[in-house]
């Protein structure tokens, strides 16, 4: 039977100097009670029986431990009802990001910091879109797994990388959206100035390719994380940050491959797309300072905002679409070539 947590009971806690956010995974919480511990900044979680995070978290341990804590700390932590909500909400992030084929295979990474050097991550070898909470892994900040049953994931170090790299990185998601990957093949930033959720939730840029889960790589993304939260990994897929919650490190991905989708639809269309002013986009990054999201634009002048020379929408097939019968001939080489065997052949049929 699931525990129910009383008025009473978290009032003789505060009383007692017990921290309100070490309460019972799954336990019923009575609305007085709720209201008691939003008074005192702590929200509840969400009832396991619920199916996950209903937005409410558990506030995180006032002490913050790191690899070298003692291990019988490090496992308290890990199986806190802080980390086990946060273990569910990495089945949650993955359960979305196989939903919306974000990822194939066992392909994705998600993990969340969790304390000064150390993190929860998703385990290798596991479908994105079926894993459990018992499935997650908790690493160092060198990739040494400290606990969890199952592998953690063999791109972890690019995660942790950022957040080496990024102290304002919370959370990190990595995965393979179709549309934001094909600008990632094709080594092209999206154009900008078109959507405004996307000027203002994503910094987009783009990292050299590198053989995933090496440190190389992990230094690439690094390096672009100071400016950047969502960077497209050349030939191979996506990787964001969030200074907020692992949520929002998603969200970020559902931005940009919307964003991804909607400017191939315009450069089909036959029609210049119409794009906002350097000033409209002015007011954008404010909103988005503001919300302390980096950018690299910040600061810059009107005249360089809004600069989409990479961007060449409706080049199509190279095929003369007039069929101009006296249009050149292609290569002078291939051509001798074939008149050289057309020579040869002649000469056979007339021996
Ligand atoms: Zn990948």
């Amino acid at each position: 039977m699931k525990k129910v947590i009383t008025l009473k009971d978290v009032e003789d806690m505060a009383r007692r100097g017990e921290s309100l956010s070490n309460l019972p995974a799954g336990a019923i919480i009575t609305p007085s009670a709720k209201d008691f511990l939003k008074s005192k900044k702590v929200a509840p979680a969400a009832p396991a029986a619920s199916g996950g995070n209903l937005g409410l978290t558990i506030s995180e341990p006032a002490v913050k431990l790191n690899s070298k804590s003692p291990k019988a700390e490090l496992e308290a932590l890990f199986n806190s009802p802080w980390c086990e909500d946060l273990k569910r909400q990495l089945c949650d992030m993955g359960r979305r990001l196989w939903e919306r084929a974000y990822v194939d295979g066992n392909g994705g990474n998600i993990a969340i910091r969790i304390g000064e050097d150390i993190a929860l991550c998703t385990p290798t070898l596991v479908s994105k879109g079926f894993m459990q909470p018992e499935d997650m892994c908790m690493v160092d900040f060198e990739g040494n797994q400290l606990f969890g049953r199952k592998k953690r994931t063999s791109e972890i170090l690019m995660h942790l990388q950022i957040m080496k790299a990024q102290p304002r990185a919370v959370a990190t998601c990595h995965c393979h959206p179709p549309y934001s990957t094909g600008f990632a093949v094709a080594g092209l930033e999206p154009p900008t100035c078109m959507i405004p959720e996307y000027e203002v939730f994503a910094s987009v840029a783009i990292a050299p390719y590198r053989t995933p889960g090496t440190p190389e790589m992990g230094k690439l993304v690094a390096d672009l994380s100071d400016k950047h939260n969502t960077i497209l990994m050349a030939n191979h897929g996506v990787v964001s940050w969030s200074h907020n919650n692992v949520e929002d490190a998603y969200f970020k991905m559902e931005i940009l491959e919307a964003y991804c989708r909607t400017v191939l639809v315009a450069a089909q269309l036959g029609k210049k797309p119409n794009t906002m002013t350097p000033n409209q986009l002015q007011d954008l990054l404010a909103i988005k300072q503001n919300l302390g999201i980096p950018d690299p634009r910040i600061g810059l002048k009107e005249c360089e905002l809004c600069d989409n020379n990479e961007w060449r929408p409706g080049v199509a097939c190279a095929v003369d679409a007039s069929c101009n019968p006296a249009a050149p001939a292609t290569d002078p080489a291939a051509e001798e070539l074939v008149s050289a065997i057309t020579d040869q052949i002649m000469q056979k049929l007339k021996g």
